[in-house]
């Protein structure tokens, strides 16, 4: 049953509200950026033939149309690649849905509909887009610290500048140090954000870019925020010629014929690139220092409740 009382308390509540606002400037600080470095924004796609597979024990949400299979969007990987082939940098602020399991619920970090500042770039390393969210960040940090310092005050939030470079650790580094519950004891550990790099081909999807000289260990990255708050994105250097790509999907035991549509724009050739996608809920709630995500936006749905 849906709680609509309790859902208005929340709509008039003094943190929500600050919250979203927050929030929208967020959006906008993002956007300004990106534009004064020459991206350009595409509109997300929410229903597609393709999508992220995340492999994991997360479900496919799929609806029927014309006789077609239309999933919903997990993420727009593929539509980035795509894109590319277009326009050389783009963003899109893209809204994935994911059945999470209820064990989520509680985590502070997921909802089953989230939106990713999703960004890909033709022909980039990902050192290049490391820079590049640094920079993003500082930008949107600094600005919300000047211009919301009243809101933040309200929050109790004291929102570190963080120092660039980011610090970095490899995956292997992180669960030598902390074991496999790495994210949450790592972030927890540190003052800073810090990059998460070279996970085991295991680890990850099919379209993280292997190290072409070092076999099984893949060229990307996690963000992780300090402070306890855990995972801020993903990303890395894609996968983007024929061969490899279809050698990947075969190791992960995913058939062929569920990705060929994108193989065959893989076959008439994709550009090498990198990107990432941060998600704005846990943005916003890194920024405002929120213990909940349902804070982190209007209509947030957690795993396992009904939402609006
Ligand atoms: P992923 O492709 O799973 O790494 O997701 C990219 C980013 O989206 C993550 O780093 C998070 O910031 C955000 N994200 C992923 N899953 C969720 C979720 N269930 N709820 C909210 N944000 C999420
Ligand atoms: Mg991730």
């Amino acid at each position: 049953m849906f709680d609509t009382d309790k859902y208005l308390t929340l709509l008039k509540s003094e943190r929500l509200k600050r919250a979203v606002k927050i929030q929208s400037e967020i959006i906008k600080l993002s956007r300004d950026f990106l534009g004064s470095k020459g991206f350009v924004e595409i509109l997300p796609v929410v229903i597609s033939p393709i999508t992220d597979p995340l492999t994991d024990h997360r479900v496919r949400g799929e609806i029927e149309c014309y006789g077609f299979k239309y999933q919903l969007t997990k993420s727009m990987i593929f539509h980035k690649q795509i894109s590319l082939l277009s326009i050389p940098k783009i963003f899109s602020f893209s809204p994935n849905v994911r059945i999470e399991p209820v064990e989520r619920q509680r985590s502070g970090r997921h909802l089953i509909e989230f939106v990713q500042l999703d960004i890909e770039v033709r022909e980039a390393k990902r050192e290049e887009v490391m820079k590049l969210c640094e920079e993003l960040l500082i930008h949107v940090f600094k600005k919300i610290k000047s211009e919301f310092s009243d809101d933040l005050e309200f929050f109790g939030r004291e929102l570190k500048i963080p120092h660039t470079p980011f610090e970095k650790i490899s995956y292997e580094e992180a669960i030598s140090a902390y074991g496999q519950d790495y994210e949450i004891k790592l972030s927890s550990d540190i003052s800073e954000p810090i990059w998460l790099i070279d996970f085991p081909i295991d680890n990850r999807e099919f379209y993280d870019r292997e190290y072409p000289d070092r076999p099984g260990y893949l060229v990307d990255m996690d963000l992780i925020y300090p402070e306890g708050f855990g995972e801020a994105l993903s990303g890395g250097e894609r996968e983007f010629e024929y061969d490899r790509i279809k050698r990947r999907i075969e190791l992960k035991g995913i058939e062929l014929e569920v990705y060929d549509i994108y193989l065959q724009f893989a076959k008439k050739g994709l550009y090498p690139s990198a990107g990432f996608g941060i998600g704005i809920e846990r943005l916003t709630r890194y920024i405002c220092g929120l213990k909940n995500l349902e804070e982190s936006r209007l209509f947030a749905k957690l795993p396992g409740v009904l939402g609006l």
